[in-house]
Parts: structure tokens; sequence; C-alpha cells
């Protein structure tokens, strides 16, 4: 069972000399499983999660997610992909500045039919597992970076999204708020989440499955993280 296949995917962006970004990639990320995609500055890594998020689409070859070939879906129907299906944590985390960590973790659920008291009860569930349960009536700019990176994820984790892309996520972490977020991360992939990381760290790769490491815009090689295997 696939979450998200790249078949042959290209992806050239033409700004005087063209640049691959992506150089025909081919990859299989099963559903429930959990991927870390390393490689250096340049190497294609946010392009690969801005195409699986269908927030871009392929120069050429099929980025398929869910069953569904982005490329077949309409406008309306990617942007619900996105609601409902993939759930981002970004490096900048976009948090609205006049509403409080609550109403902000809240947000996505807006469009999903729930009430106001669910939505506010699901959101506080969601900021009591990111150790931020005192905090649930600060702004934004009353938090500290990493506070502000825990609300971007509890968002991104409210609605329980099927997939979970993730782009540093601990880049700015002290060593106690990333184990903390590493943690929320395997809970999530042990609930049956698919969990996809790009990630600088080895540490954080190595919680992992598998790493992808990509080289080049290629994938250079593939590490299965298979505790009986490696031995
Ligand atoms: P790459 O393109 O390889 O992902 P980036 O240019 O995004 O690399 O980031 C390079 C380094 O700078 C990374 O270690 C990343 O964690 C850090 N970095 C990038 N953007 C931010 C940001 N907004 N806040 C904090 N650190 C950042
Ligand atoms: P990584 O995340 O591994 O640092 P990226 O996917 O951001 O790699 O970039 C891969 C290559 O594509 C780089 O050479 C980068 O300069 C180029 N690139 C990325 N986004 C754009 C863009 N919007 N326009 C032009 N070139 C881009």
């Amino acid at each position: 069972d696939v979450a998200v296949a790249l078949e042959d995917v290209r992806k050239t962006y033409q700004l005087g000399e063209p640049v691959h970004a992506l150089d025909g990639v081919s990859l299989e990320i099963p559903r429930g499983s959990y991927t870390a995609i390393m490689g250096p500055s340049g190497s294609g890594k946010s392009t690969l999660m801005n195409l699986v998020g269908c927030l871009d689409t392929p120069t050429a070859g099929a980025v398929v997610v869910d069953g569904r070939d982005v490329r077949d879906l309409s406008g309306r129907e990617r942007t619900r992909l996105r609601g409902s299906e993939v759930g981002f944590v970004f490096q900048t985390f976009n948090l609205m500045p006049r509403l409080n960590a609550l109403e902000n973790v809240a947000l996505p659920q807006l469009f999903q039919g729930i009430s106001r008291g669910d939505r506010r009860d699901r959101a506080r569930e969601l900021l009591e597992r990111v150790g931020l349960g005192d905090r649930i009536d600060h702004l934004p700019n009353e938090l500290s970076g990493g506070q502000r990176q825990r609300v971007a994820l509890a968002r991104a984790l409210v609605n329980d999204p099927a997939i979970v892309l993730a782009d540093e996520p601990s880049g700015n972490l002290d060593t106690e708020t990333e184990s903390q977020v590493l943690d929320l991360f395997a809970a999530f992939h042990g609930g049956g989440t698919t969990m996809i990381v790009v990630t600088h760290e080895r540490h954080v790769a190595e919680r992992a499955e598998r790493i992808v490491h990509l080289l080049d815009g290629e994938i250079e090689r593939i590490e299965e993280l298979d505790g009986v295997e490696e031995r």
C-alpha cells in the first residue's frame, strides 16, 4: 500500500541556465512508513517536498499521492488534499500574529465541520502533547522560536493528516525540545501516519525506518535502518 509514488520525476527551473533540481527520481513511500530525506544543500530536498505536498508540479514524470496523480487534480482538489491529507511542518512557521497559540492550532479545523468547542479541545490536546499546555493564550510574539515551532507542529498535526511532511523540523530547537518533537513524530508514526522528514542531522534521520540520500537531484542511495539487518 503506497502513500506517495514518484515516477521518473524531473523538475527543471528555467532561470537563464536550466537547473535540474530533480533529475529522474523514482520512489515509493509505503503507507505508514517513516522516511528521512538527506542530502547537501541544493540536492533537491525542498523541491521533492513541495512536489509531494502538491505545492508544485513536476516538469516531467508523475507524482501520485494517495493513489491520485497530482496532475489530474483540480486546483480545489489539490487544496483539499493539502488541508486534510497532508500536514506540513516548515522552517518558516507562518503563524497568524493576532491569534493566540490555541487559535492558531485550531485554525485548520475551521472547514472540517467540527464544532468550536471540539476544535478548541483538540487544539488544546495537541498543544499539551508538544509541551505547551501552559502557553495556549500566548500570541506568537510572546513565544520563543522553539515554542513557535512547536505551535506550528501542533497545527500541522491537528487534522490528523495521513501524511506529515517536515522540513528541518528540529532546525533551531534545543536538545530537549527536539527530542519531544521527535517523540511526537514517533507517536504519530506508531498511530499509522506516514512521516517524511527532511533533515541535515544524522541523529534525526536515524529515528526513521529508512534514509533516502539525494545528490544533485538524484537518489544516490536508500539506506534501510532496520535494526536487524544492520547487524
Ligand atoms: P537546504 O536548502 O539544504 O534545506 P537551507 O538553506 O534551507 O538548506 O538551510 C541551511 C541551514 O540553515 C540549515 O541548517 C537550516 O536549518 C538553517 N535554516 C534555514 N532557514 C532557517 C530559518 N528560517 N530559521 C532557522 N534556521 C534556518
Ligand atoms: P535543497 O532543499 O536540497 O537545498 P532545493 O530543492 O531547494 O534543494 O534546490 C535544488 C536546486 O534547484 C538548487 O540548485 C536550487 O538553486 C534550485 N532551485 C530551487 N528552487 C528554485 C526556484 N524556485 N527557482 C530556480 N531554481 C530553484
